[in-house]
């Protein structure tokens, strides 16, 4: 057990004074405000929460090196985005979770106390399931467990390569699922966070408004978002602006405020 005696400190309701706080196995036991300290308190001036990474692709650790200069007039988003198709094609099982050990272990050393981790490689690389739908949720799981992150884990539902439900590209069949199977995975992956610590939790992410289409959406909102985090790329490339503008009539968050119940369990 540690107590800390801090001078000033950022809790959920803003800044505090002269907080006394008692640490037991790694989490906050006791707090108290506006207290002196007692013989024995580590003494901290100003105490923060550790930093939440939002969002990681882990596995893109790996290709990091491949990607690091762009040529001018040659390279954009979408040249790297088919790089990385082509690395995706490599990855086993065993290599996602050693990729995510590790680099969750480098977030922790950086200060970063938790991790989403936007999830949207999850089938073998013919693009076939698993015989464990959620072998790769799993895997994260085990290196968020491995190495002792907080986890929100935000299994992706990817389900066309363009906006009006354009069918997957050969690259993106590693990603695909329907609203039904991606239900099926969600819940598999929250029964297996049951076994983790209380700071791991599943969420839900519609990849985006060009990878889902509205009434999926609707769908898995209805079926999985109750109570859980809901975290979505809504506007990553001007290209994809556009396409969601020329296909549903709105700019990406214009549309997505119009049409879904966003609160503050989302995260856009
Ligand atoms: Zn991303």
């Amino acid at each position: 057990m540690t107590t800390l005696f801090a001078k000033r400190a950022l809790l959920t309701t803003g800044w505090a004074e002269r907080v006394r706080l008692t640490l037991r196995d790694g989490r906050v036991a006791a707090l108290t405000v506006d207290t002196d300290p007692e013989p024995g308190d580590l003494s901290i001036d100003c105490l923060l929460p550790a930093l939440a990474n939002l969002h990681s692709h882990s596995f893109q650790r790996a290709m990091a090196g491949m990607t690091e200069y762009r040529l001018a007039g040659r390279d954009s988003f979408w040249t790297w985005r088919e790089l990385m198709y082509r690395f995706t094609a490599h990855l086993t099982p065993e290599q996602i979770e050693a990729i995510a050990a590790l680099v969750f272990l480098e977030m922790q050393e950086a200060g970063y106390a938790s991790v989403g981790e936007f999830h949207y490689l999850h089938h073998q690389k013919d693009g076939s399931t698993y015989d464990n739908l959620a072998e790769h949720s799993d895997r994260i799981m085990a290196a968020a467990a491995q190495t002792g992150i907080g986890l929100t884990h935000l299994p992706v539902l990817y389900s066309y390569a363009g906006v009006g439900k354009v069918p997957l590209e050969p690259g993106q069949m590693r990603f695909g699922n329907d609203v039904d199977q991606f239900c099926k995975l969600v819940d598999q992956a929250r029964s297996a966070a049951l076994a983790l610590p209380a700071d791991c939790q599943v969420g839900i992410a519609p990849h985006s408004l060009r990878a889902t289409a509205p009434d999926d959406l609707a769908r898995v909102l209805q079926a999985q978002a109750a109570g859980c985090p809901v975290h979505i790329h809504i506007a990553e490339q001007p290209k994809e602006v556009q396409e969601v503008q020329a296909g549903l009539g709105a700019r990406p968050v214009e549309w997505l405020l119009a049409n879904a119940p966003v609160d503050q369990s989302w995260c856009l």
